[in-house]
């Protein structure tokens, strides 16, 4: 944990470990870390996607990530993405969840928060993550090891490779959000929401234009000239059944929402 949390590369450990003799040598480290990876393999599968290659990057972005070693690993896995089943998730955290009373088996319902954004990973190229949180469970929210990743891959945060990349998500949200799922015994209902910056929303996941366009709210039809307007009324008037209906419905829109199953007001 301290090797992981403390990002202590392999070398570093090793040298640690020759002057305190104590500390478990570097291989019996690897070798449990292997047996844990392969023990997790098996409960929750990790498969590829392969991704279609991406050449508009912006090289005067500046870079996120710099460590040499995740940069060089990030881009000899380029074309290649990694992705989990949001239901074996479920399956493995849901009775812990309930143990700790987060959940209730006598109220099966489970509010559940997807969220996604890229990093740049040195210069030439971006690592783009959706994960998903547990809303119920308030204390841990905010913690990064309470947020479980669904899809990983390094490539471009636009729509056509998010469309890719989120095929077996979207179909398996499609099916817990109309029939939900059955874990220990219990159907649990599960209800959607969605958190991301304006560009993953809005560009990437609604098909929408960019926040400078003539029309750039996801809410609402509002244009440019009206943002002054302040005797108007404001309020979320566009429904995903429209778009999803007909994704021209309203002005700006120019392909399906990847989320449709999720409700603009969520
Ligand atoms: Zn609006």
């Amino acid at each position: 944990m301290a090797i992981d949390k403390g990002q202590i590369s392999r070398n570093m450990y090793r040298d640690l470990a020759a002057i305190e003799s104590e500390l478990p040598r570097e291989w019996a480290i690897s070798d449990q870390r292997m047996q844990i990876n392969k023990e997790m393999r098996n409960r929750i599968k990790i498969t590829t996607i392969n991704m279609p290659s991406c050449n508009n990057l912006d090289l005067n972005e500046n870079p996120d990530i710099f460590d040499p070693e995740v940069v060089k690993e990030v881009i000899t896995s380029i074309g290649k993405g990694g992705q989990r089943s949001i239901k074996d998730i479920l399956r493995f955290i849901v009775p812990s969840l309930v143990e700790r009373k987060i959940l209730d088996l006598q109220r099966p319902i489970i509010y559940l928060k997807i969220s996604g954004d890229s990093r740049n990973v040195g210069r030439k190229v971006k690592h783009v993550m959706v994960t998903f949180a547990i809303m119920d469970d308030i204390t841990n929210l905010h913690r990064p090891d309470h947020h479980h990743t669904l899809v990983l891959y390094p490539g471009c945060e636009n729509y056509d490779s998010l469309s890719v990349a989120l095929s077996l998500l979207r179909t398996e949200l499609r099916k817990l959000s109309e029939i939900g799922i059955n874990i220990i015994g219990v159907n649990w209902i599960i209800n959607l929401y969605f958190s991301s910056d304006w560009k993953f929303l809005s560009i990437c996941c609604l098909g929408f234009n960019s926040a400078n366009s003539q029309f750039f709210c996801p809410w609402c039809g509002i244009s440019k000239k009206q943002v002054a307007d302040l005797g108007k009324q404001w309020s979320i008037s566009k429904e995903m059944s429209e778009l999803k209906a007909n994704c021209n419905t309203y002005d700006g829109h120019h392909s399906m929402p990847l989320f449709d199953m999720i409700s603009l007001d969520h």
